[in-house]
């Protein structure tokens, strides 16, 4: 009897080392095991990284190439504005854009995720940027809807508006503007009511807005004389024509071929003088042309 609990006491001091053993190596490797898990793991994540960060520094180079057009955009809507007398949206709305400013609500400071070696971003400055813009966007967005909204409701008026330039780009070039400049013929100083286009004869001039031709003849020392009426005040001049293609009462719209360039009347070489008036008093006709014009 005795020897035999002896024996089973050993039996189960056995079994129980075994069992620790085992259980001891099992935990080794398996910690060792989750250890090699966690650092490519690690890794993979930190590749994940770097690329994420180049992507977001892709984005911003498109950022940066979105905010050039959008200065763009900016002055041409200034500049549309100033030809319809509209009033300028003021540049303090634009610094803020539409429905105030909304940065700053979420403190995302993502850095600490960025791998060794990736420089710093400032995640918040870019969330910021592009909220900024995307509220810019808006702004404009509603401006041009605002402006279309004007032009389409009073479409006749900005018809009659003398707004392009009465020869091609190509083919002439602005020679004299408006302001004092000396007469060629008296030699004194002189105001020159409107923009000389020096080009060769035979030159096409066209209307520069729509109208009704009120005058088409020899005149002085305009020579050969085209006048327009285009209503709303606005009357264009063309002067020193070689032909004209227009009679007085005949209805033109603008862009239309009227005549050709020449050196009719009191003039030294073949060019165009045009003048717009608007309610009976010579206006610089440098103010209304849209089109660009590039010398
Ligand atoms: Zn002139």
């Amino acid at each position: 009897m005795r020897q035999f609990s002896i024996g089973n006491l050993v039996i189960y001091s056995f079994v129980f080392l075994i069992l620790f053993a085992i259980g001891s190596i099992a935990l080794l490797f398996t910690d060792n095991y989750s250890h090699q898990q966690y650092v490519e793991k690690l890794n993979q994540l930190q590749s994940d990284n770097s690329r994420l960060v180049e992507k977001i520094h892709n984005q911003s180079e498109k950022i940066d190439h979105f905010v050039g057009r959008m200065d763009t955009i900016i002055s041409q809507d200034k500049h549309i504005r100033d030809l319809i007398r509209m009033p300028q949206i003021h540049d303090d709305i634009r610094k803020v854009g539409v429905g105030g400013n909304t940065g700053g609500e979420e403190e995302s400071d993502l850095n600490y995720l960025l791998p060794e070696g990736i420089e710093f971003i400032d995640f918040d400055k870019f969330n910021k940027k592009l909220d900024f813009y995307n509220r810019l966007a808006n702004l404009e967005f509603m401006s041009y809807r605002e402006i279309t909204k004007t032009i389409t409701k009073d479409l006749n008026r900005y018809r009659s508006f003398p707004a392009i330039h009465p020869v091609n780009f190509s083919e002439a070039i602005l020679k004299s503007g408006y302001g004092m400049r000396r007469d060629p013929f008296i030699y004194k100083d002189k105001f020159h009511p409107g923009h000389d286009f020096s080009a060769r004869r035979g030159t096409h001039v066209f209307a520069t807005a729509d109208g009704i031709v009120r005058e088409s003849k020899v005149y002085g020392t305009f020579g050969n004389y085209i006048e327009i009426d285009h209503g709303y005040g606005y009357i264009t001049i063309y002067g020193h024509l070689d032909k004209r293609k227009v009679r007085k009462g005949e209805k033109i719209i603008r862009g239309q071929y009227i005549g050709s360039v020449g050196s009719t009347g009191r003039s030294t070489a073949s060019h165009l003088h045009y003048e717009v008036h608007h309610q009976n008093e010579d206006t610089n006709p440098g103010d209304f042309y849209f089109d660009d014009y590039v010398n």
